[in-house]
C-alpha cells in the first residue's frame, strides 16, 4: 500500500515539465505564467493530499492534465458574472438591484472610455463641479430647489445627519428604527455621523405629540424612515408629513426623510398595487426639508444616493469632507443622467426596473404559455422519468430590503419531475444547482418538488437560454 503511495507520488511530474507542455503555453497567455502556476500548485498538492490520505487516485497524465486544464478553466472565468434572475425579485439586492437602461449603458461606456467635463465647465474654461450635471434635472423632476448626489443612499443619510445634526438629537419614531438589507440599520448610521438618536412614540402608534413632547433645546432635526422591507399591519399611527413639517417648522428644526427607495412617477402610474406609496415630488411638497434616495431600486439607474430639498439646506452639505469621501465616479453621473432624461420624456417602459414592475397580467401569462410550450418540448417525460411543466400564476416581490413588502402577482413556469415510481426525480435543490452551475446562472424559485421560473424579471434573450438549459438536461439524462 504504502509503496503504491510512494510510486504514485513519483508518478506526479514537476511544475518545469508541465509548464513546458505545449498546451500551457494559450494558458500563460490568457492568464498570465503566475496564474498558471499557482492552480497547478493548488491541483498537485489537492492530489498529492489525497493520496497521502489513501485516496484511490489516477495519477496518469492524460487525466491530470485534464483537470489541469478544468482548474485553469475554473480560474479564467470572470468572478463577477452576469446571471439570469426568473426569481421574479425586481430590485434584488444579492443580484445587483436595477438593471441599467440601454441608453444609460451606451453613455456609460462614452464616457467611461475617454475624457469627459467631469468637473470642467465648458463655457466659461474653467473649473466645474461633477455635481452640476445632475442637480438641474433632479429639481426639474422632483421640485426640489437643490439636489446632490453621492454614492449611495446610506452615504447620503450619513452625510445629512454629519453635516447638520453632528453633536445635536435626532428625534425618529420608534416603528421607524428600521434594519435594511446589508445591515444598514438607522441607530448604527446616526452613531456614526455623531448625532445623537432620541426614540419617540411606540413601535406600532406614534403621535405628533410624541415628536412635540420629544423635542428638547439640542434637537436638530426631525427624521421620518421609510419602513422599506416591513409593512405594519393593525393598530397603526404616525402622523401626517405636513403636520410634522409644520411642527418642525415652528421649532426652527429641519425636517428630513429617508425615503429609501426614491419613486421618481406617481404610484399609480406603476399600477394599482403602488397607489399608496409616496413619490419624492409629494414628499417633498408635503414640506420636508431634504429628502433621500437611492438610484438603483424602484428609481432603476445606476446605484447613487440622492439628496433633495431646500436650497438652504443642501448648501450646508456643500464642501463638507463627508461628500467629498462618498462622491460619485463618472461612469455612475453618465448612467444616472442618462436615466433621468428618460424620466423626463416620460419613456418609462426603456428603464427596466419600471418596465418590469408595470407588466401587464395578460403579457405575463402569454410569455409564461410560451415558455411552457418550449419546455414541453424539449424537456419531455421518459420511460423513467414523469416531467409536469405548467403554466401557473406566482408571487413575485419588488425587492428585498428595498421597497415596501408589496406583494405582487405575477406568472411563471413550474417543472416537477418524479420517476413513475412517484418520488421526485431531480430534487428541487437539486435541479437549482444544476441551473446555477451553468456558464451564465440561472436563478429561480420553488414550490414544493417543483421550480418555478418568474416570467416578469426575465431579460431579453433569457428564454432562448432557459430552454437550452434544459435540452442539454435531457441530453444528459438520455446519456445516462
Ligand atoms: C435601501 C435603503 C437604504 C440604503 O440605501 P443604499 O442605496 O443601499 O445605500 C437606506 N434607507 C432606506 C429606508 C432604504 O430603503
Amino acid at each position: 500500500m504504502a509503496d503504491d503511495i510512494g510510486q504514485k507520488m513519483r508518478a506526479i511530474p514537476g511544475m518545469d515539465v508541465l509548464l513546458e507542455k505545449e498546451w500551457t503555453a494559450s494558458w500563460r497567455q490568457r492568464l498570465g505564467r503566475e496564474t498558471v502556476k499557482r492552480v497547478f500548485n493548488e491541483e498537485l498538492s489537492r492530489i498529492r493530499r489525497a493520496l497521502l490520505r489513501g485516496e484511490d487516485i489516477d495519477v496518469s497524465m492524460e487525466t491530470l492534465e485534464k483537470n489541469l486544464e478544468a482548474s485553469l478553466a475554473a480560474a479564467g472565468r470572470r468572478r463577477l458574472r452576469p446571471v439570469l434572475n426568473a426569481t421574479g425579485v425586481v430590485v434584488h439586492t444579492n443580484l445587483g438591484r436595477s438593471c441599467l437602461a440601454g441608453e444609460a449603458l451606451r453613455e456609460l461606456g462614452d464616457i467611461a472610455g475617454g475624457y469627459s467635463n467631469l468637473e470642467y465647465n465648458l463655457d466659461e474654461g474653467t473649473r466645474g463641479h461633477r455635481n452640476e450635471h445632475v442637480e438641474e434635472i433632479l429639481c426639474a423632476l422632483t421640485g426640489a430647489g437643490a439636489a446632490l448626489v453621492v454614492n449611495n443612499n446610506a452615504g447620503a443619510v450619513l452625510l445629512c445627519l454629519s453635516a447638520l445634526a453632528r453633536g445635536t438629537e435626532v428625534v425618529v419614531s420608534r416603528g421607524e428604527l428600521v434594519e435594511i438589507g446589508g445591515s444598514f440599520r438607522i441607530p448604527d448610521i446616526m452613531e456614526c455621523s455623531g448625532a445623537e438618536l432620541v426614540e419617540t412614540g411606540t413601535t406600532n402608534r406614534t403621535h405628533l405629540k410624541d415628536y412635540a413632547r420629544a423635542i428638547t433645546e439640542r434637537t436638530s432635526m426631525l427624521l421620518k424612515v421609510h419602513p422599506s422591507n416591513f409593512r405594519m399591519e393593525g393598530f397603526i399611527a404616525s402622523p401626517e408629513r405636513s403636520d410634522l413639517a409644520a411642527l418642525a417648522r415652528q421649532r426652527g428644526l429641519i425636517f428630513m426623510e429617508d425615503a429609501g427607495s426614491g419613486l421618481l412617477i406617481r404610484g399609480r402610474e406603476l399600477g394599482a398595487d403602488f397607489s399608496e406609496e409616496t413619490d419624492i415630488k409629494t414628499c417633498l411638497s408635503e414640506g420636508v426639508d431634504l429628502v433621500t434616495f437611492s438610484g438603483d431600486k424602484m428609481l432603476g439607474g445606476p446605484q447613487i444616493g440622492v439628496i433633495a430639498g431646500k436650497k438652504a439646506v443642501i448648501s450646508r452639505l456643500r464642501g463638507h469632507p463627508v461628500l467629498r469621501a462618498l462622491r460619485v465616479d463618472k461612469m455612475t453621473l453618465a448612467a444616472f443622467e442618462t436615466t433621468m432624461r428618460i424620466y423626463m420624456r416620460g419613456d418609462y417602459d426603456a428603464i427596466p426596473t419600471l418596465a418590469m414592475l408595470r407588466r401587464t397580467q395578460e403579457s405575463m401569462e402569454a410569455q409564461a404559455t410560451s415558455l411552457a410550450g418550449e419546455l414541453r418540448e424539449v424537456f419531455p417525460s421518459t420511460e423513467d422519468t414523469q416531467v409536469t411543466i405548467s403554466v401557473v400564476t406566482v408571487e413575485d416581490a419588488v425587492g428585498g430590503g428595498s421597497c415596501p413588502a408589496l406583494p405582487l402577482s405575477g406568472w411563471g413556469v413550474s417543472v416537477e419531475t418524479r420517476s413513475r415510481e412517484g418520488s421526485a426525480r431531480y430534487g428541487t435543490g437539486r435541479l437549482q444547482g444544476i441551473l446555477r452551475a451553468r456558464e451564465l446562472p440561472i436563478l429561480c424559485g420553488a414550490r414544493g418538488d417543483a421550480l418555478v421560473l418568474h416570467v416578469r424579471t426575465l431579460r431579453p434573450g433569457d428564454e432562448k437560454e432557459i430552454v437550452r438549459a434544459f435540452a442539454e438536461l435531457s441530453e444528459e439524462a438520455r446519456n445516462g
